[in-house]
């Protein structure tokens, strides 16, 4: 089994990995623009409590958020949780074994949608609202409808995001704010329920998807500010990480 990014340091390379992460909103961006999307503004549909993301997605949304959205979002009392994260449940999958459960909750409105419907941090939004798109209108036909292929790309990015979060973990977002919260006030505890993130062991897509590694080619070629690319970065910060051992947390499910 490929190691896991741990013991867990969400602050490392964190200047780094934020380079990365824009990056890869940037390319997100870019790779929509290919697909006829009807999504607009004040479409909400797809903005639910479902929000799983890295501890790097949920520091860089913590950056701009206010005092109050942050105190909506800690008194959310209900929401779903991962059972594993996507690299996780690659694997075991991989090795024919099922992925944990998740833990599932009633699904509700995202506390970080404004009263007109839209959303308060949209510039710092998280890969999985980024990657909410439909070609029909989702109050018309009931739910986003998506191209494989389009749908393809997403999980090989959500992958890759965990695999650019090194030493980071992955969970719930409010879980992850109220995570970086409690490191800031000197809490350095892991929560069970935030999960260690780790390399992907391989990328779930299948030889005759050729479409997919090249638009995943030109992601890791793409420069960040640095002059370096995306490849070359994420390799530099993998390397300087250093240990790699499973804490006694992640044991039970790998
Ligand atoms: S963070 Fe923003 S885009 Fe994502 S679900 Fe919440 S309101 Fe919607």
């Amino acid at each position: 089994m490929s190691p896991a990014f741990v013991p867990v340091k969400p602050d490392y390379a964190y200047s780094e990995k934020k380079a990365l992460l824009e990056t890869l909103y940037r390319f997100v961006e870019e790779e929509a623009r290919a697909f006829s999307f009807v999504c607009e503004k004040g479409c909400h549909r797809c903005c639910t409590t479902h929000l799983w993301t890295t501890s790097l997605e949920a520091r860089y949304l913590r950056e701009d958020l206010s005092p109050e959205l942050e105190a909506r979002m800690l008194g959310l009392r209900a929401y779903p949780r991962p059972g594993s994260t996507p690299n996780t449940m690659a694997l075991l999958l991989m090795q024919g074994q099922p992925p944990p459960e998740d833990q599932m909750s009633e699904i509700g409105p995202c506390p970080l949608l404004t009263p007109e419907g839209l959303c308060a941090v949209y510039a710092r939004r998280p890969l999985t609202c980024r990657l909410m798109f439909s070609q029909t209108k989702c109050d018309l036909s009931g739910e986003a409808q998506m191209p494989p292929e389009f749908l393809g790309l997403s999980s090989l990015l959500f992958q890759i995001i965990e695999e650019l979060d090194v030493g980071g973990v992955y969970g719930h977002l409010v879980d992850q704010v109220r995570f970086w919260r409690d490191l800031e006030a000197g809490v350095e505890e892991v929560p069970e329920w935030l999960l260690g993130n780790r390399e992907a062991p391989d990328l779930a897509y299948l030889p005759e998807e050729d479409a997919l590694r090249q638009r995943l080619a030109r992601l890791y070629r793409l420069k960040l500010p640095s002059g370096k690319t995306f490849k070359e970065t994420l390799d530099e910060i993998k390397e300087g990480f250093g240990q790699r051992e499973a804490l006694s947390f992640l044991n039970e499910i790998l």
